[in-house]
């Protein structure tokens, strides 16, 4: 894997190819990326200043600008609070257009199964200090931020087992301090955003994709971008992305760079 470029070091070759491009999707992921992390996720805010430019590069002409994230789609678009942006919600599970129009392409028979290992997760985990079960719309997460190893070791055992009674009726997928479980068989963050953004083609032609975003769950998207679309990773560690910004405070920065060059 080759370590990430500094964006800033390659502000102008970036400039040069948005400027160039007719049309442009800006795709984010929400915590750790538009919204700093905190110790609970239900705390998690977007920054005053990064929800203007987010306005602001939505109503530019050749703009379309989409949030992604596992949260629920209804939690996402409220935390968001701005209409006419495209938002992917549940790892791509349920997604709403500009318009507002809801949709999810999870079957009752998942969901009755998701229902029920969050009921049995709630049972078993609920009580441990540290550990939170989310049951949200479409999955189930398992948030170990503020546990003790001990405690994050019950929650992956607890998930493991559960899983395998259910006979994998759900898969599990691991993201930041959070063991989530997903109706089986559908795709991930990566998937949802292309299949997106390669709806919106015109002449054969769809827009430059600009992808940010700070978790494993958003190298599913990385690892597919083409060599013209633009993969930023905001934070440190290992990452396939070609670009790299250090805090959710730099990516704010860089969608106001953004939007100037492109108004
Ligand atoms: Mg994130």
């Amino acid at each position: 894997m080759k370590p990430p470029l500094s964006l800033w070091l390659h502000w102008c070759r970036v400039a040069r190819q948005v400027v160039a491009a007719p049309r442009v999707a800006v795709f984010c992921d929400f915590d750790g990326t538009l919204a700093p992390i905190v110790r609970h996720p239900a705390e998690a805010l977007l920054p005053a200043a990064t929800r203007a430019v987010l306005r602001r590069l939505q109503q530019l002409p050749r703009v379309v600008v989409g949030i992604v994230s596992g949260r629920s789609l209804a939690d996402l678009r409220q935390r968001i609070g701005l209409p006419g942006l495209h938002y992917i919600g549940s790892h791509g599970l349920e997604w709403s257009a500009p318009n507002g129009r809801r949709r999810s392409n999870v079957t009752a028979v998942s969901l009755a199964c998701i229902r029920k290992l969050g009921k049995a997760l709630d049972a078993r985990l609920g009580d441990v200090p540290g550990l939170w079960v989310e049951r949200k719309s479409v999955s189930v997460t398992v948030h170990y931020r503020n546990a003790s190893r001990r405690a994050a070791e019950q929650a992956r055992r607890a998930v493991t087992e559960l899983l395998q009674q259910s006979s994998n009726c759900a898969r599990l997928l691991q993201g930041k301090k959070v063991l989530e479980l997903l109706p089986p068989g559908h795709g991930d963050k990566g998937q949802a955003v292309l299949r997106l953004v390669a709806s919106m083609a015109r002449n054969g032609r769809r827009p430059l994709l600009i992808y940010l975003g700070d978790d494993t769950t958003d190298e599913s998207l990385f690892r597919r971008l083409g060599g013209n679309d633009l993969s930023i990773h905001v934070g440190s560690g290992p990452t396939r992305a070609r670009y790299r910004l250090r805090s959710p405070r730099e990516a704010a920065r860089f969608l106001r760079s953004l939007a100037e060059v492109l108004a």
